[in-house]
């Protein structure tokens, strides 16, 4: 499947269930375990310490995620999209932080990328490998960010895309996906259903599957969010990151890219990692307070990039958060709500369900005690506002409505104690 030159400094894949290791061209999942055999890439880590160090990184001028290509399953002369994918700013907000009662937090604002959300890391690298196998088709069913990401990025690189979606998925993710072009099939069913229909068509019919859960491709393009953030605040990291967690792709790939950087030597300390489930989807967070293997459940919440009942990447998860030594918890929908108002109202970050999940997390966990009041944190934010607007509608309220000869106005201004 792919060549040793195209796979850069991958040494081969292992699997996360039995831990045995695959050459590199393993498709997919391991051939021991099937599809809970999820695959990790390794690296040889020495050969790329010698090649990049934090000097190196500060010369490069590309800003997008390709500047940490050796840490890639890519080659030198892989060819790219030509969209810059990463690279997404970094705020402070310290109103969000004294509201909360932590002492200072950051927003990673991964709504910035192309397509507006953190997936089109995942899906830039995706597109990449199909491209290179000659998959003139890529495939992938979504919640909604994965396949706009993912029709958005085979625009770029001149390929196709069929999606699956389930019913539910909201109208500006629809919409993205038909302006760039795929092919959309809106799967009568849950996210479930259409993650199963789409992986037995890609096998029928022989398309490159992005589902980010077992193809282990995808979780890398999504460590580069842990690569920026290492280098963006000078290998200095806060002491809790926090996430939102859906099949636990992201977070695992955050964390990846975190050790990746502790590994190459650039790091001293590293963060705990706060995986955020929404109360009426977490699967994840209560096998993490049971100790018990993940079950698979019902799944329904506001947040639906994170409305995930059978999570594919439990595993990497789980590791991640016990290896950073942090936790999984889960917040209410009015919780979530509540976040994405005040990170709009004092950050200037308009963040979608999933994403203000994060900040909703870490605001529980300072009130549960698992957060220190003196802790510094960074919320992911992972989706942008504006992919779905209709739930945030319920708390924004309503303009006022005034005639066009200003009667009325001095009121409202008053009220609103705006006059001074
Ligand atoms: C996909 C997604 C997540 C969760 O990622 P998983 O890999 O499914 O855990 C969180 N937030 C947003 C906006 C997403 O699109
Ligand atoms: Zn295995």
């Amino acid at each position: 499947m792919m060549s040793q030159s195209r796979t850069g400094f991958v040494t081969g894949l292992r699997c996360v269930a039995c831990g045995k290791a695959h050459p590199i061209g393993t498709p997919y999942t391991c051939p021991d375990c099937g599809e809970p055999g999820i695959l990790d890439f390794e690296y040889d880590y020495p050969s790329i310490a010698r090649r990049l160090s934090a000097e190196v990184l500060a010369r490069r001028s590309d800003q997008s995620q390709w500047r940490y290509r050796e840490l890639l399953p890519i080659g030198d002369d892989s060819a790219l999209p030509p969209v810059s994918v990463g690279g997404t700013p970094m705020a402070d907000a310290p109103k969000v932080a004294r509201h909360l009662g932590l002492a200072s937090l950051l927003l990673k604002d991964d709504g910035r990328n192309p397509t507006g959300s953190l997936k089109d890391r995942a899906s830039a690298l995706g597109v990449v490998k199909a491209h290179e196998e000659g998959c003139g088709v890529i495939a992938c069913s979504s919640t909604g960010n994965a396949a706009s990401s993912l029709a958005g990025m085979a625009a770029a690189m001149g390929l196709r895309s069929v999606i699956f979606i389930p019913e539910a998925t909201p109208e500006p993710k629809l919409a993205q996906l038909l302006i760039f072009g795929a092919t959309v099939l809106r799967v009568r069913g849950s996210y479930y259903d259409a993650y199963q229909l789409c992986e037995r068509t890609c096998r029928e019919v022989g398309w490159y599957n992005r589902n980010c859960a077992i193809n282990p491709v995808l979780v890398e393009g999504k460590k580069t969010v842990g690569h920026e953030i290492c280098e963006q605040l000078g290998w200095n990291l806060p002491d809790w990151i926090a996430v939102s967690v859906g099949d636990g792709c992201t977070l695992a790939g955050l964390w990846k890219g975190i050790r990746e950087m502790k590994l190459l030597g650039l790091l001293e300390r590293t963060p705990k990692i706060l995986g955020v489930q929404a109360e009426g989807a977490s699967p994840i967070a209560v096998a993490f307070r049971t100790g018990a293997p993940v079950q698979a459940g019902a799944a329904q919440t506001v947040a639906d990039s994170i409305q995930v009942g059978v999570p594919r990447n439990w595993r990497k998860a789980l590791n991640a958060v016990a290896e950073s030594g942090g936790a999984m918890i889960t917040v209410s929908d009015s919780e979530i709500l509540d976040a994405i108002g005040y990170t709009g109202a004092m950050a200037g970050v308009f963040a979608e369900p999933a994403a203000a999940a994060s900040v909703a997390g870490l605001s529980v966990a300072v009130t549960a005690g698992l957060l220190q009041g003196d802790s510094s944190a960074l919320a992911v934010i992972t989706g942008n506002g504006l992919k779905d607007t209709r739930v945030v509608r319920s708390i924004a309220g309503e303009p006022f409505d005034v005639a066009a000869d200003g009667t009325g106005v001095q009121e409202i201004l008053r009220a609103r104690d705006l006059l001074g």
